[in-house]
């Protein structure tokens, strides 16, 4: 690292609080030292009230652009020159460029979401997608999926703080999108499992399945899947959730972790910064 950074190093953020547990650091450092990039990306404890400080500090120190994550994400959108379209939609930031002063605000969860499919040859285009979840991943994957071609997408969520959210994800998709969004309760179990029958894959973005939920699944029933369905599970610590454990029981050919969506979420950011691909694989070596 020390031999990489010099008078010319251009620096890149993180502005999130808490976030020293973060990954994100070492995979960008890693990928720029790959590849011979003179930038040096760093964590920066942020939390609300400072972010206007900090934001400005980007425009001041002439740094490329920064990670935004949680409490930041929806808090920086006054503050950006300008937004992506699909941010816009989003209603969140997790990724800003500094061009010459200007800061324009990108969301890149979804795009790694349907990247990482790609990158397993799935294609989800033209089909139906059954989505629990309506946070910052399901809002992400829901408008990506819909801007990308995804065909139909039913909605489950529980009517806690984010069913206002789901209700606002669903009426933006079907007003700026081709796609067809519904809305559905996640207690209804019935309509769940048919949604669920009816679809080519079911994404679940609740982290229902990750600490202190290890041991839960939305679904339990094996009967629900098809072998021939994908099964998506935003989660990546456990490595196989027990979403994915009764996808497997069903047969399910195609059962994928968050790991994928988590490096191309990053990917996506790296290119937006650098113009250059990230070496995936190699950044997933060292990472896991
Ligand atoms: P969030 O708090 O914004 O949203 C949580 C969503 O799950 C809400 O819709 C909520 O209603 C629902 N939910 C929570 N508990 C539930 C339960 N017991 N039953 C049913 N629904 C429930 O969280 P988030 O930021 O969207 O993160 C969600 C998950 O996605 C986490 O596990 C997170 O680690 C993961 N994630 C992964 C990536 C990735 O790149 N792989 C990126 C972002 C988030």
């Amino acid at each position: 690292m020390t031999e990489r950074i010099d008078g010319h190093t251009t620096l890149i953020g993180l502005m999130a609080y808490p976030i020293r547990h973060s990954m994100s650091p070492t995979m960008h450092n890693n990928a720029f030292a790959k590849l011979g990039l003179n930038y040096a990306y760093l964590a920066f404890d942020v939390t609300s009230d400072r972010l206007p400080k900090a934001i400005d500090a980007i425009r001041t120190l002439d740094m490329r652009g920064s990670n935004i994550s949680m409490p930041n994400k929806q808090k920086v959108i006054p503050l950006l020159d300008k937004l992506d379209p699909a941010a816009k939609m989003v209603g969140a930031v997790n990724t800003i460029v500094n061009d010459n002063g200007i800061l324009t605000g990108y969301t890149t969860d979804g795009i790694g979401f349907m990247k990482s499919l790609d990158d397993e040859d799935v294609n989800i285009r033209g089909q139906k997608m059954t989505l629990a979840g309506a946070g910052g991943a399901g809002t992400a994957i829901a408008i990506q999926a819909a801007l990308d071609g995804v065909k139909d997408i039913s909605i489950f969520n529980a009517k806690d703080q984010s069913w206002e959210n789901a209700k606002r994800n669903v009426d933006i998709i079907n007003e700026k999108t081709d796609c067809k969004a519904t809305l559905h309760s996640i207690e209804d179990k019935e309509d769940f499992k048919n949604e669920i029958a009816d679809s080519f894959i079911y994404c679940d973005s609740t982290g229902v399945g990750m600490k202190p939920l290890e041991d839960m699944t939305l679904v339990e029933d094996p009967s629900w899947f098809r072998p021939d369905m994908v099964v998506f599970d935003t989660v990546y610590a456990p490595r196989t959730t027990k979403l994915m454990k009764v996808a497997e029981q069903a047969g399910v050919k195609h059962v994928f972790n968050g790991l994928g969506m988590m490096l191309e979420q990053g990917a996506a950011a790296f290119k937006l910064w650098t113009g250059k691909e990230m070496p995936v694989e190699y950044i997933h070596d060292i990472l896991f």
